[in-house]
């Protein structure tokens, strides 16, 4: 079944080598449960859940039946004075879900855009409330908060950032917490680095805190080289944020749906913050859709004006699009069904253990796993950095496997429909890519 399309040039990919990618290009024409089919008819393992969102593995009958019926009934519908009943029944479910007081929901389509969301009701919760210099934003180096310019300003990704200009002002950013001289091969948190979080209180210091908004983190950092939170980091900067009035934001965009075996990242660590940014598993990646969660203070400080006045100046055409909430719902529902939000952590143990036997690996230099979550740290080429991963990358593909890399890391992120079976396949051929590279 080899793809009709021969021509490439017009779509401009994103995150992609073009040149490259369009001299041997890598075409999926199918998908069911865990595995991708090719157009040259092969099936390959989903190591990674697309792009950290299949959780619940693809194809899925409860969210294509959905889908099909919700085109057929209501297929669009503005949510800017207007409603429609699964959008208020979707926020219900988040909320319950959600953890401890966080009883608001306000949809986006996008994990950048709910970054973007996030950050303006950070900024003009502070104004509601009185407290208009609460301007400044902190963020973290290696940070990825999406795509957006408010993402990218916060974000601590080097490329995302050096083409686009000055980006927002008012910004720091926090060191990260990767510290491989310490916490070099651990599983789940590492020991060492709670004192990371001692940064913001430096930030705080240099500028009066009563200028900082809010701090915002992805609990466990996915994009940049997958980076596990030193045990004690997140309760610490809680503490810091809560001595002076600064807003915590959770970047859940990946960890939020069970990836880290509860519903939130949040749970795992028993760290709450005051918003929760999520995308992804909210649909199954199946249709875009994303959320801020905001706890119950945040929202009721923009409920005291005048009953007849907007009271956020911010939404999109798709906030709650009625297919997306269909789609989101019935997802919900085969997680509940299916277990899918605990299976990372009953499956933890077998995932390490197999994750960790790859350490003898030519070129191995540090690999950490948390949930469903694995990252194999390769040493770079000597002038070449990324490419041996990338080779991995490629490798992996031709031997059926899909896998995805950040820099030198090699990251793992299946669906949590997966079976042991697929756990040894993953890591059998991995082992051999790994065995075989230069
Ligand atoms: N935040 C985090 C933590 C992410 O991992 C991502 C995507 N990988 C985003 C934001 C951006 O999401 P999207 O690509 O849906 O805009």
């Amino acid at each position: 079944m080899r793809s009709e399309t021969n021509n490439l040039e017009a779509f401009w990919m994103p995150f992609t080598a073009n040149r490259q990618f369009k001299q041997k290009p890598r075409m999926l024409v199918a998908a069911e449960g865990m595995h991708y089919t090719t157009d040259d008819g092969r099936q390959i393992l989903d190591g990674t859940a697309g792009l950290w969102c299949v959780n619940a593995g693809h194809k899925r009958p409860k969210i294509v039946e959905a889908i099909q019926k919700q085109a057929a009934e209501l297929d669009y519908a503005p949510a800017f004075q207007m409603g429609h009943p699964k959008a208020f029944e979707l926020a219900s479910k988040l909320a319950a879900m959600a953890p401890q007081g966080m009883d608001h929901v306000f949809f986006t389509n996008s994990g950048s855009e709910s970054v973007e969301t996030a950050l303006k009701i950070a900024l003009a919760y502070h104004r509601a409330r009185g407290d208009a210099g609460r301007t400044r934003l902190i963020g973290r180096e290696r940070g990825y908060h999406g795509v957006n310019f408010g993402g990218i300003s916060v974000g601590g990704i080097v490329a995302n950032r050096k083409s686009f200009g000055t980006l927002l002002t008012g910004v720091d950013h926090m060191r990260h917490t990767h510290d491989p001289d310490r916490n070099a091969f651990t599983r789940g948190q590492p020991e060492h680095g709670a004192e990371f979080a001692d940064d913001l209180e430096r930030i705080c210091a240099l500028h009066d805190p009563s200028t900082i908004a809010a701090v915002i983190v992805e609990p466990m950092a996915g994009s940049t080289g997958v980076l596990m939170p030193p045990k004690g980091y997140l309760e610490r900067l809680r503490a810091i944020c809560d001595k002076h009035g600064i807003l915590l934001i959770f970047d859940e965009v990946i960890t939020g749906f069970g990836r880290l075996g509860s519903p939130f990242a949040a749970d795992h660590f028993g760290v709450t913050p005051d918003l929760i940014t999520t995308a992804k598993g909210l649909t199954n990646g199946v249709i875009p859709m994303g959320a801020v969660l905001a706890k119950k203070e945040i929202y009721d400080a923009f409920m005291t004006g005048p009953e007849n006045m907007i009271e956020l100046f911010h939404g999109y055409t798709y906030s709650g699009n009625p297919i997306a909430c269909a789609t989101a719902l019935a997802t919900l529902e085969t997680y509940q069904e299916e277990g899918l939000l605990t299976r990372a952590a009953e499956l933890d143990g077998y995932w390490a253990d197999a994750l960790h036997s790859l350490r003898d690996c030519p070129n191995v230099i540090d690999i950490r796993n948390m949930g469903l979550i694995g990252a194999i740290e390769l040493s770079p080429i000597e002038g070449a950095p990324t490419k041996r991963a990338f080779q991995a990358f490629l490798d992996a593909y031709e031997q059926g496997l899909l896998i995805r890399t950040t820099g030198d890391t090699i990251a793992l992120s299946p669906p949590l429909i997966i079976e042991k079976s697929h756990i040894d396949f993953l890591f059998d051929t991995l082992r051999n890519v790994l065995t075989n590279l230069d």
